[in-house]
């Protein structure tokens, strides 16, 4: 059994270019799929299996055979989200709706991001990222016009949910204002915390 750290590892030692952003945002999102609560195992929610092959073809092209079968299987038998039993949906769709490019990896991203949310944790964190800064990074790529509306640099897991309240005009918050709320430490701060790369549970059976 691979722990998220190590499959991590594999990922990148099998990237076309270990040192982009999205291939890294990508491989730790993968690795950490056995962090996550059960019905968001997949390696990536939201992909069909033939798309997630496309990726793991794409990003990681020297990827041994037998690990990209084993993250194949891993796809193929995860629970597909139920739009209807939480927000997995809205936040790819919220994502998805400020894409800067109609491309492939948008997606995947977009899709990568809404299953990392799933988990408990900072979404760098969840993401298996090395630092919040670099899901800065990512995020300014793909989705400009989002990550420039955080402008109070809140939390990004809560500035997603706020979008989405804002979106579906749902008032959940207590205060007129983030100003004058007095639940502003629980939306913005920093996010601070170990990559949970760090920790050692076993993610998924890998051969390699
Ligand atoms: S700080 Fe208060 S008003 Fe602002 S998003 Fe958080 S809960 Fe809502």
């Amino acid at each position: 059994m691979a722990t998220p750290a190590t499959l991590n590892l594999q990922l990148l030692a099998a990237a076309g270019d270990p040192s982009d952003v999205t291939t890294i945002a990508l491989a730790g999102v993968i690795a950490s799929a056995g962090l996550r609560p059960s019905e968001y195992r997949a390696p990536i929610a939201g992909l069909g299996v033939e798309e997630f092959a496309w990726l793991l073809e794409s990003e990681f092209p020297f990827l041994e055979w037998d690990s990209h079968l084993a993250l194949r299987a891993a796809q193929k038998k995860a629970p597909r989200p139920m739009s209807s039993l939480d927000e997995f949906s809205d936040l790819l769709a919220l994502l998805w709706d400020h894409r800067a490019e109609d491309d492939t990896r948008s997606l995947w991203l977009a899709c990568a991001v809404s299953t990392a949310c799933m988990s408990a944790n900072h979404l760098w964190q969840d993401m298996g990222l090395p630092s919040r800064h670099m899901l800065g990074d990512v995020l300014a790529s793909h989705f400009p016009a989002l990550h420039a509306r955080n402008d109070g640099d809140m939390k990004w897991k809560k500035f997603f949910y706020k979008q989405l309240c804002d979106r579906a005009e749902v008032h959940a918050c207590r205060a007129p204002s983030c100003t004058v709320c007095n639940d502003q430490s629980l939306c913005f701060g920093a996010e601070d915390g170990l990559p949970l790369a760090a920790m050692a549970p076993p993610a998924m059976a890998l051969h390699a």
